[in-house]
């Protein structure tokens, strides 16, 4: 394992801020990761694993500590039970790149996930989502090291807690869980998920051809071409904020209030569409404060206009949730985590 100082972690995010780290190492072994951890806890320090660095924002002082990049690597198809595919893959693989492989052997069940940023451990942290689909609906289990007990071990899909843009690794059971690996089931012929009013208007004819997993996945990186920005050009962490769920009795309330707004079935609650708060209640879209902003065509989305401070950047997130919270009384989450 080799230890580096002070490595900028700027270049390693995806908002391309903040400071460096103190101390930083890339891990590719279960050695390098289980000897990364015990140095940490030789120098009594804090560490940070990082995967592709896409929903994280560090200080600009930087990080006191040791960061980990998680560098496992290696993508595995097996035969799974009842003709499905098992994909076995370690988490410092791009995401996208895993969902493309799965594409191109036309497996089901990932497609509607393309074109997302970060790393394939990130996916059941976060139980990444778009268009209708989440990383849970085809995980099957997630290996884990448990850096307390030091021990390598699966968990399996329901130990994982997954909820909506949550799980066991974001939660104090989980505090200890550093993920390794994924696997993830998939299939030949599955239906495909159009339930999404962007996506099903691409495949008007979907009842009598049901389309295939590459003409999905095409139709959706065509609608995120188009909505988002693209983050090898700009700085950006995806959407920065968790769209909110409310209860039933407050959402009959904002309707009376705002009765063009959505909502969605999330749990025992409504999901309601913040971006739509932010554009249409709030009129935030295009907001700026030094050199961050909110993008203009997706205001869930924050962007580093070109050498925004870290400061700046939790500085218009704040500004967005006490303004969404001033008007509406909704408090939201940041999607983002912000060490
Ligand atoms: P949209 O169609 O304008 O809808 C706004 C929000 O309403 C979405 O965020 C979505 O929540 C929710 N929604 C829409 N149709 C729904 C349905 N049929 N059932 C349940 N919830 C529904 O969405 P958008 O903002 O363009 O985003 C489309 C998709 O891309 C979403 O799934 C969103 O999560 C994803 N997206 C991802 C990123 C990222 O950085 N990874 C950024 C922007 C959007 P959900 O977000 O919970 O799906």
């Amino acid at each position: 394992m080799k230890l580096r100082r002070n490595v900028s972690l700027a270049g390693l995010t995806a908002l391309r801020a903040g400071g460096p780290a103190r101390y930083f190492t890339e891990v590719k072994t279960k050695g390098e990761l289980k000897e990364a951890i015990s140095t940490a806890r030789g120098k009594k320090l804090p560490f940070f694993v990082l995967g592709g660095g896409s929903n994280v924002l560090f200080r600009d002082e930087g990080f006191p500590g040791l960061v980990v990049k998680m560098g496992f690597k290696g993508i595995e198809f097996k035969k799974g039970k009842r003709g499905k595919t098992l994909a076995i893959v370690g988490a410092g693989e791009n995401w996208d790149g895993f969902v493309s492989k799965t594409v191109s052997k036309r497996l089901h069940g990932l497609e509607n996930l393309s074109g997302i940023p970060g790393t394939v451990g990130a996916s059941p942290i976060q139980n990444i989502g778009a268009y209708g689909a989440e990383a849970k609906d085809s995980i099957l289990w997630v290996e884990v090291f448990d850096a307390k007990r030091e021990k390598f071990f699966r968990l399996k899909n329901k130990k994982c807690l997954f909820g909506y843009r949550d799980s066991v690794f974001k939660k104090p059971a989980g505090r200890d869980y550093i993920v390794t690996g994924a696997a993830y089931l998939l299939s030949r012929g599955g239906r495909p998920n159009l339930k999404y009013k962007d996506l099903s208007e691409c495949f008007p004819d979907a009842e009598r051809f049901s389309p295939s997993p590459a003409a999905i996945r095409r139709a959706v990186l065509e609608i995120r071409r188009r909505k988002l920005p693209d983050w090898k050009k700009l700085g950006t962490a995806g959407s920065f904020f968790k769209n909110p769920v409310v209860s039933g009795r407050r959402f009959a309330a904002l309707k009376k209030k705002y009765p063009a707004m959505q909502g969605f079935a999330e749990g025992r609650g409504m999901k309601v569409s913040l971006a739509w708060i932010l554009d249409k209640v709030l009129n935030l879209n295009g907001l700026k404060l030094g050199k961050a902003g909110l993008f203009r065509r997706q205001p869930l989305v924050l962007v580093n206009c070109g050498g925004a401070k870290s400061e700046e950047i939790r500085k218009l997130a704040e500004t967005v949730r006490k303004k969404v919270f001033s008007k509406t009384k909704i408090k939201i989450e940041f999607e983002v985590k912000v060490l």
